[in-house]
């Protein structure tokens, strides 16, 4: 039996992941859930799946945890704080980790866990934005697994050379460029004067895809782009030059890989997680996802359109940072989410998300991003950048 640890057990990926994981628990056994401080969900979570462990890393939702836990005479140990979180990524028992709790509170765990040589199921994409080459560094020292979740990262994925022992470097392998779909989110048709005043409403109702809210705010600024791209300069060893994104408003063509020969494989299906989830689960086998056959006919038309930067200025920011190297996506990362946060919260407008991380980029240098306590200082200092820029 693989023995899984889900890292944000209660959130959009989280409820997907078990919901695959339901279909196969003859093959799967969960060792860990963790939350932030959904008591109830992760509570029923704990009555359907048993984990031995359930971690919430809010000491009080713990508690009330641990009290229902107790009164419905489960088994399942209830933790709290950073440390659980770490040594649940990490424990021996565990065979696989799936990082899908959301933004920069997710590294710690992650990277706890490719330090332990784990299969990791990447769905925390500020991860690998914040401290790419240490993380890439330690997977590959401890012989950890990376299997990307990202829909588009588990596209290219699936439509790279099979078989290839060193997974991370594909270079010299005939590849031209990847190209990354993006949906273009709520705002895609919108005139760029309009975009001053939606709401947070507005840009979490994604047209294709229901996820998390930041990752929705993201998907309409598409910053989600932009930290996709750095994702895969990391994932797969290539350039910025090599990372191309086309506006694709079906999302059915998940992404693509340019061959040198002309060829051009694309990975396709409905817009469901679950499809990728299975995929990286099962990897290199494959496993039934509850995903509903994709109906071609149905569908129709697939259409392509250019992904404006004058439009978008958040991916314009991203390439940007991955230009400028060292711990400038960190920093990109770090504002960007103190933005979304400021956004959400209506003390700011959309337009203002784009015009923080700007500043913040253009006020603080990078260093070089090889060393961990350096990266949190420059994370910790660019959120404070941004909270001033908000305020002022
Ligand atoms: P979500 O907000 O729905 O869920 C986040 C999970 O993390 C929840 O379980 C929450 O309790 C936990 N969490 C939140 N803050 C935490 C903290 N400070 N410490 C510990 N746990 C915390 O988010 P989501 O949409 O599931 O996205 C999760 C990650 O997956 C993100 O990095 C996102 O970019 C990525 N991703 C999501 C999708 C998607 O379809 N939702 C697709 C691709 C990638
Ligand atoms: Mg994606």
């Amino acid at each position: 039996m693989t023995q899984v640890t889900i890292l944000g057990s209660t959130g959009s990926i989280g409820l997907s992941t078990l919901d695959v994981l339901s279909r196969h628990i003859e093959q799967y056994q969960i060792y860990a859930l963790t939350a932030y401080q959904s008591v109830d969900t992760l509570f029923a979570q704990c009555q359907q799946f048993e984990p031995q462990i359930a971690v919430m890393l809010d000491e009080q939702s713990a508690e009330r945890l641990a009290e229902k836990i107790r009164n419905a005479g489960l088994d399942t140990t209830v933790l709290s704080g950073l440390q659980a979180l770490n040594d649940v990524a990490s424990a021996e028992q565990v065979d696989y980790v799936v990082a899908a709790i959301v933004g920069a509170a997710g590294l710690m765990p992650t990277l706890a866990a490719a330090k332990t040589g784990k299969h990791i199921l990447l769905a925390n994409k500020e991860a690998l934005v914040m401290s790419g080459q240490l993380f890439m560094r330690e997977v590959e020292r401890n012989g950890a697994t990376l299997l990307p979740v990202d829909s588009e990262h588990n596209a290219i994925w699936q439509c790279l050379p099979v078989g290839e022992s060193q997974q991370y470097h594909y270079d010299g392998k005939g590849i031209k460029r990847i190209i990354l779909t993006a949906s273009g989110g709520p705002f895609r048709d919108y005139d760029k004067a309009d975009l001053v005043n939606v709401t947070p409403e507005q840009a979490v109702a994604h047209p294709n895809w229901s996820m998390g809210k930041k990752i929705s705010v993201d998907s309409a600024t598409m910053m989600n782009k932009g930290l996709e791209v750095i994702e895969a300069h990391w994932l797969f060893g290539l350039s910025n030059e090599q990372i191309d994104v086309v506006l694709h408003k079906q999302s059915i063509i998940h992404s693509m890989v340019d061959y040198i020969d002309g060829s051009v494989l694309a990975q396709m299906g409905n817009p469901d997680m679950r499809t990728p989830i299975a995929n990286a689960l099962a990897w290199p086998k494959r496993i039934d996802s509850g995903v509903a056959p994709l109906d071609l006919v149905a569908v129709g038309q697939l259409h392509f359109s250019e992904a404006n930067h004058d439009h978008f200025p958040c991916l314009a920011l991203a390439y940007q940072a991955l230009k400028a190297g060292g711990t400038s996506t960190a920093i990109l990362n770090a504002a960007n989410e103190v933005a979304v946060e400021a956004f959400l919260n209506r003390q700011i407008k959309f337009t203002d998300i784009a015009k923080t991380i700007d500043y913040v980029l253009t006020e603080q240098s990078a260093t070089s991003g090889d060393n961990l306590t350096q990266v949190l200082a420059d994370d910790q200092l660019a959120r404070d950048l941004a909270t001033r820029f908000i305020q002022h």
